[in-house]
């Protein structure tokens, strides 16, 4: 197939019609497919070729998107599934088993924390959470004899770390094991992780992905460049016994975890994204690299707006000048920082709860990503399950405002919190 550009790509995917077949991919909204030789249907079973059999395994609507979103990451394969904390479970369980540890950045997605401090806790998978900003000594410092993966957020949500690549990257590969990115928040139109060192990318399909806040959905993506064979991972490259001995390393090569995540963890735990929502996400990324250049291009001004407001006691925005991850930023996100920015308002939690009942363009919702302006206030909503401390240390101040700028125009966006600033200062 051709190799064509990041846009083109947004625009067309990995959809190819035949003559006389729809010209858009499809919504194929069926349990199963019908075929007439037990023969080739074994040899779906086997994976010797390949096809759709059953919906919670697989389903061309759901093969589409994976196909773009595999194609914009730059990957060897993509599993969709039907939220992105199912995302984060499943690259982490992929490989992990009770007794198993893994290395995390304190400064990731709230439900991710709960995720990994709490239930896979329970099911005996320990976790050491590491300031992301700490030096790679003191991240390979918190590794053990079992540790099997590292985990971090491109851009983190909401504390606004840029993640250090190149520190993670050669951490990880001194410790033999994979590195896990959430990269949600930049998507691969701002940032490709694995062209920065790392092996597996999770994404929260809900939020850019989809872009108009219609579907819940996450997705893996494999990048191939990880070597499973060096004894940590027995999942991967001796017999499965629950398929019939089949060992992932022998049977996908390069795309080992990714079918070992659809084939095994998908098999017994579903998660399974809808049709109609994996053709939502499909649709979404037709226009990804459009809404992230404005997404990033209004959050800078909006973000030069705050800073310069006498009500606004700090602006987080990474591209901003000034701000603590500027270099990094220029440096993993060229094209622009994307839209989240965060900020403390003069006069606290009070205040920002004020704030946000002044607004009236930019509606308060649990969400972000959207192309319409929100805001929120992450301490009493995303990260209230944490306590005080979990929360500081995951970047979050009592008077933090979260803002998920959208793609309407910077003028009226600006205009709403200049009127609703001036509200709650007078
Ligand atoms: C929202 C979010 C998640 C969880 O995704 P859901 O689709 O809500 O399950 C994970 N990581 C990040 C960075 C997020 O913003």
């Amino acid at each position: 197939m051709t190799k064509y550009r990041f846009n083109t790509n947004c625009v067309q995917g990995t959809y190819r019609p035949k003559p006389g077949e729809p010209r858009v991919l499809p919504i194929v909204q069926s349990t199963t497919f019908s075929f007439d030789d037990s023969d080739y249907v074994a040899d779906l079973f086997d994976l010797k070729v390949g096809g759709s059999f059953y919906t919670r395994i697989g389903n061309p609507t759901t093969d589409g998107f994976e196909g773009k979103m595999n194609l914009l990451e730059g990957g060897v394969g993509a599993l969709a599934l039907s939220s992105g904390q199912s995302a984060s479970f499943f690259a982490i369980i992929n490989i992990c088993q009770a007794g198993d540890h893994v290395i995390s950045s304190s400064n990731i997605y709230g439900g991710t924390f709960n995720l990994f401090d709490v239930s896979l806790r329970k099911l005996g998978i320990d976790f050491t959470f590491v300031d992301p900003d700490s030096s790679e000594e003191e991240i390979l410092a918190c590794a053990k004899p079992n540790t099997k993966a590292l985990f971090g957020e491109t851009i983190a949500n909401p504390g606004m770390n840029i993640l250090d690549f190149a520190k993670f990257a050669s951490a990880a590969e001194k410790l033999s094991v994979p590195f896990i990115v959430d990269n949600t928040l930049a998507t691969p139109f701002l940032c490709r992780p694995f062209e920065h060192g790392a092996n597996i990318i999770v994404h929260s399909s809900t939020k850019y992905t989809d872009g108009h806040a219609t579907s819940v959905g996450g997705i893996i993506i494999d990048g191939g460049n990880f070597n499973w064979d060096n004894g940590k991972f027995p999942g991967l490259t001796e017999p499965d016994p629950s398929y019939h001995g089949l060992i992932y390393t022998e049977a996908a090569g390069p795309a080992a975890y990714i079918t070992k995540a659809r084939v095994q963890l998908l098999r017994d735990y579903g998660c399974t994204p809808s049709p109609f929502n994996a053709f939502l996400f499909h649709l979404g990324l037709e226009t990804l690299h459009l809404r992230m250049e404005r997404h990033s291009e209004n959050a800078l001004k909006l973000a030069e707006f705050l800073s310069s407001h006498p009500c606004v006691e700090w602006v987080k925005y990474p591209s901003l000048a000034g701000d603590p991850y500027f270099e990094l930023a220029q440096k993993y996100l060229p094209k622009g920082a994307g839209g989240i920015l965060s900020f403390g308002i003069k006069g606290g939690a009070e205040a920002g709860k004020g704030l946000i009942k002044h607004l009236d363009l930019v509606h308060l919702v649990v969400h972000l990503g959207d192309l319409r302006t929100s805001i929120l206030h992450p301490a009493s909503t995303t990260h209230r399950q944490l306590s005080e401390q979990q929360q500081i240390e995951a970047g979050i101040l009592p008077e933090m405002i979260r803002v998920s700028v959208g793609i309407e125009d910077i003028e009226d966006i600006i205009a709403d919190f200049d009127k609703a600033l001036s509200a709650v200062a007078g």
